[in-house]
């Protein structure tokens, strides 16, 4: 008798948090930029295989491989923040990821990590200006990355040679 009543008091407690929280193997997003707009178009970065993926409408991302858990988005060079998945579990609500995400990287900026790989060791910095020949010589044993002459609002001041990103 008390051990019926144990059950029913566990099954009570514990169905409603099922049905509130569902589980799902894939990562879906939209892309949205600042003012809310939604972007039919950009592509899904995925270092660790070094693959791009072209995307429309909702992406959808496959976590049962693991190689597409560390990705990011792209829509022009904006990039959204990394996002990063230690198993295949992931929730079931459409995720709306900003572009560009230019507060992640600054901090990423501030202790000098890259936000894929994690590490220091094979970033270098992203010089912009005009080359000397010094410069380019530089850039040739990568010591430093040429930015170019253009200057925007937001630039990357680091680049990964591993993961092949600029932040
Ligand atoms: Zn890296």
């Amino acid at each position: 008798m008390r051990t019926a009543t144990i059950y029913s008091l566990i099954f009570f407690m514990v169905f409603p948090a099922i049905s509130v929280y569902s589980q799902s193997q894939t990562f879906k997003a939209v892309l949205l930029i600042k003012d809310g707009s939604i972007i039919n178009a950009g592509s899904i970065v995925f270092p660790p295989k070094r693959d791009t993926v072209y995307l429309t409408d909702t992406a959808v991302i496959d976590l049962t491989i693991r190689q597409n858990r560390i990705f990011y988005f792209d829509w022009g060079g904006w990039k959204s923040k990394v996002f990063r998945f230690d198993s295949d579990c992931a929730d079931d609500s459409v995720h709306k990821v900003s572009l560009q995400d230019t507060i992640f990287y600054k901090h990423h900026q501030q202790i000098h990590l890259c936000p894929v790989c994690l590490k220091s060791n094979s970033l270098i910095p992203i010089v912009y200006g005009f080359s000397s020949s010094e410069m380019v010589r530089q850039a040739r044993h990568n010591i430093i990355r040429l930015g170019g002459c253009l200057v925007w609002e937001i630039m990357p001041l680091l680049y990964c040679r591993k993961d092949d990103l600029e932040f």
